[in-house]
């Protein structure tokens, strides 16, 4: 595989850029070697400037479900853009995408719209904050909800991928309010509660984590995390940044039936340009300005070219409602056992945990992967190998064992089957490797 003008334009990008990359994980330094500069994507394929092709298992972290460049959203962008493209003040299409969201989502009845997951996450605990005058907030070890400086505590993605134990140019007393506790522990949830659960603003979490790679939740546990924040008044914040829209048209909320008091939402909802949104119960919504005292605003929030993209993109998700989420299931489902069998053949100690079109290959011989504790036991070194050698084979699967691939209703059977003869050769250059080192 070619990548020499990839290299050199990294080299340029490391002079201007800092490490090369406008967010972390890009960069390829949990796995080593050049990143791809890509030029352009179709459909379920990327196409990087040495003229490599590429089967997207990324989908640009998890918008594009319906893959690159879909002609419909084009199309809808394009007729936008001759209307203009930003006009800070209101617009009907927000109206309708609000209507679209209160419809599709179960928690929300009103939604503020911002332009990132990081802005809508934040500003849900804002709120969370200022309707129940309380300051401490939980979250849990290995999610990641944004780049907030009081989020940075034991967080997934790219500062697991990192390996960093704390973010520099966050002050202790910024997270001193931010409790964190380990993904899937009711019983620690419980006793938290007992203890101290009416000083607690709310509980914020990936209601399917997919950023140390993708563990769902056992079962209860979002149950018991309705019914213990319900008690003491706390709210409960479903981060759907990654999962809505993806595992179900109304999120895991929908798919695993708990209702949370209010939801991030992010990548899917703007078709691939920047937009997010939180929402929830209309009593806490009040609390927004200039309905309520609780400050929040965007200058380029609901934009009409990224809010056009998203209502197109969540259009085809309901006209294909009845068939596109059973679709990517079986395909998530498919692959998670193909990559077992692989795996078991080239004798590679694995777990793969899959939901939906989220899927992960740890790299760990100690058994199932259900909180970051269990994540960190895999071997990075033999994920890089996997990694390297799918890419090879023309596969971008995810630069970090700590993030989940995304598959996309734009992949074909002979998708997946090229998937899975490329994993079987990775695996058997893992075993080969494990046997001489
Ligand atoms: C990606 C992500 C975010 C952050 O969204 P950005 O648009 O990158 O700011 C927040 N929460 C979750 C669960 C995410 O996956």
């Amino acid at each position: 595989m070619h990548l020499e003008r990839s290299r050199t334009l990294l080299q340029e990008a490391l002079e201007v850029i800092p490490g090369g990359v406008n967010s972390p994980v890009r960069a390829f330094r949990a796995v080593g070697g050049t990143p791809p500069f890509i030029e352009r994507g179709q459909g379920a394929y990327l196409y990087d400037v040495d003229g490599n092709r590429y089967l997207d298992c990324i989908g640009s972290w998890g918008p594009l479900i319906f893959g690159h460049a879909h002609p419909r959203v084009l199309a809808a962008i394009r007729d936008q853009l001759e209307h203009g493209t930003t006009f800070g003040a209101p617009t009907v299409l927000e109206v309708r995408l609000a209507q679209e969201i209160v419809e599709a989502v179960p928690s929300i009845e009103k939604v503020r719209l911002v332009s990132s997951g990081t802005e809508a996450t934040m500003s849900a605990i804002r709120v969370a904050r200022g309707f129940t005058g309380r300051n401490r907030i939980v979250k849990f070890e290995g999610n990641y909800h944004g780049h907030a400086d009081f989020l940075l505590a034991k967080a997934g993605s790219g500062v697991a991928t990192l390996g960093l134990p704390e973010c520099a140019g966050v002050p202790p007393n910024v997270t001193a309010d931010t409790l964190t506790l380990p993904y899937n522990d009711t019983k620690a949830v419980r006793e938290l509660f007992a203890a101290e659960g009416d000083t607690i603003a709310c509980v914020i979490l990936e209601p399917v984590v997919g950023n140390m790679g993708c563990v769902p939740p056992q079962p209860g546990f979002l149950e018991t995390l309705r019914e213990v924040t319900a008690r003491h008044g706390s709210v409960l914040i479903f981060d759907e940044v990654m999962t809505g829209f993806r595992l179900a048209y109304g999120g895991a909320q929908e798919r695993f039936g708990v209702t949370p008091d209010m939801t991030a939402l992010g990548k899917i909802l703007g078709g691939g340009l920047p937009l997010g949104a939180y929402g929830g119960r209309a009593e806490i919504m009040d609390t927004v300005a200039p309905a309520g005292p609780v400050y929040q605003a965007g200058t380029l929030s609901g934009n009409p070219v990224a809010v056009t993209a998203g209502r197109t993109l969540l259009g085809l998700l309901r006209e294909n409602r009845a068939t596109v989420y059973a679709r990517l299931e079986s395909m998530g489902r498919q692959i998670a056992e193909g990559l077992y069998a692989a795996a078991a053949q080239a004798g590679v100690p694995v777990t793969v945990n899959q939901v939906g079109s989220m899927v992960t290959v740890f790299f760990t011989e100690h058994g199932p992967v259900t909180d970051y504790a269990s994540a960190r036991t895999s071997s990075t070194a033999q994920f890089a190998r996997w990694f390297h050698a799918m890419l090879e084979q023309g596969i971008y699967w995810p630069p970090s064992q700590f993030e989940a691939a995304f598959l996309s209703a734009v992949m074909t059977d002979a998708d997946v089957e090229h998937l899975l003869a490329a994993a079987h050769t990775a695996f058997a250059r893992c075993a080969e490797e494990r046997a001489t080192s």
